[in-house]
């Protein structure tokens, strides 16, 4: 009595197996499948998102080619300008910190850095390469100099309209610790300009203590952190000259450590530094240096306006978006200004300053320094200018 419901259920269950697999058949693959990865931009479709990831291996290439064949020079020739502006657009894609191509483009740059500093020997001027955000490195035939070098941003911010600011992470983005390692090997003395995040960066910072080499910075730099006992707190006094053992004691180097501020309504201790080397040459480097609202506010002027009245001064590495930085230069009166601070991948896209400057929207006045009689020489990450105080 049961069999013919049996074989009707029987032939049903079939029909729905046979239908079922002829549907599988025409859906694609990876509907059987895992889940679809994510993409890097959450905004994006699969197919959009491979798109920029291509068209940023694409685009960092060109700009790789044309870096390569035309180094950092002043005047700046017209296909490297373009070149660095090629980057902006590249590093203008917010999640760009999360994109293997520009993980890649930045790493290949930053292991050259460590590769060149085992590898160079200065006898004349100085070497200065430009590392991440607003880190440098000079080199000249006797000491080597560190400021705000940092392994790059581990994450960055997002400003969504819907869901408000959001923190993304990119662990991928940040060169190795081993590799701050390899360069703190190779540099005598590390400067840090103030507590933020994209100057102070404790790995490498550790790196120098490790290796006995000294981390010089504002007093409230690392707080909370066992690393701030081990910094260096060199007074902060306008024009005056103090001394700094480097090399295991065996080299004492000169510097003024000026009482800088990034003042934006309330003030961040912000050591400004004047390096003298031995062969007599000497680096300024302003870390994020701001007097805001200007010209409201410019407390800091006072000896900015002096400083070449003290001092000679070769080198003047600023930050790019500083407020007058005609006024601030005028103030150090350098030989060579090297503008630092361009994308700093943990901020918004307008925040990030590219290379083109959005002077107007930013009302900077970086690029009136030529026609001031300051020579600019505008660099990327990893790299090198040669500074020969002969030739500026
Ligand atoms: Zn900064």
């Amino acid at each position: 009595m049961n069999y013919p419901i049996s074989r009707r259920f029987l032939s049903v269950r079939l029909m729905i197996m046979i239908l079922a697999s002829a549907l599988l058949s025409v859906l694609p693959a990876n509907s059987q499948e895992a889940p679809p990865m994510p993409t890097t931009d959450p905004g994006l479709s699969q197919d959009d998102d491979a798109y920029m990831n291509r068209q940023a291996d694409a685009f960092l290439k060109e700009v790789n080619s044309v870096l390569l064949a035309v180094p950092p020079q002043y005047p700046e020739p017209d296909n490297r300008r373009l070149a660095l502006r090629l980057l902006d657009a590249v590093l203008h894609d917010i999640y760009a910190p999360n994109r293997v191509p520009l993980q890649n483009f930045y790493h290949e740059r930053m292991e050259r850095v460590a590769a060149e500093l085992e590898s160079t020997q200065v006898q004349e001027g100085g070497a200065i390469w430009k590392m991440y955000n607003h880190g440098f490195i000079v080199r000249t035939a006797s000491v080597t100099l560190a400021f705000d070098v940092h392994r790059g941003a581990s994450r960055f911010r997002v400003d969504d309209p819907q869901q408000g600011r959001t923190a993304v992470q990119c662990p991928g983005f940040p060169m190795p610790d081993s590799w701050a390692e390899r360069i703190a090997r190779q540099c005598d003395v590390l400067f840090i300009s103030h507590k933020h995040g994209d100057h102070a960066d404790p790995a490498v910072a550790q790196a120098f203590l490790a290796l006995g080499k000294p981390v010089v910075a504002p007093v409230d730099v690392f707080e909370g952190n066992e690393l701030q006992a081990k910094v260096t707190h060199l007074e902060r006094i306008a024009h005056e000259k103090q001394t700094l053992h480097v090399k295991d004691g065996s080299l004492e180097l000169s510097l003024v450590v000026y009482p800088g501020q990034q003042y934006q309504g309330e003030g961040t201790l912000n050591n400004v530094v004047l390096v003298f080397t031995p062969e007599g040459m000497s680096f300024a480097h302003n870390g994020d240096e701001i007097n805001d609202p200007y010209p409201d506010y410019q407390e800091d002027f006072k000896w900015i306006d002096a400083v070449h009245e003290h001092h000679k001064v070769d080198v003047l590495m600023t930050n790019c978006w500083s407020n007058d930085i005609l006024r601030q230069t005028r103030g150090f009166d350098p030989k060579l200004v090297l503008p630092g601070h361009q994308n700093e991948l943990g901020h918004p896209i307008w925040d990030r300053v590219p290379y083109w400057g959005d002077a107007e929207q930013l009302k900077l006045n970086l690029f009136d320094l030529p026609d001031a009689g300051y020579p600019l020489v505008v660099m990327t990450w990893g790299e090198t200018y040669r500074y020969s105080p002969k030739a500026e």
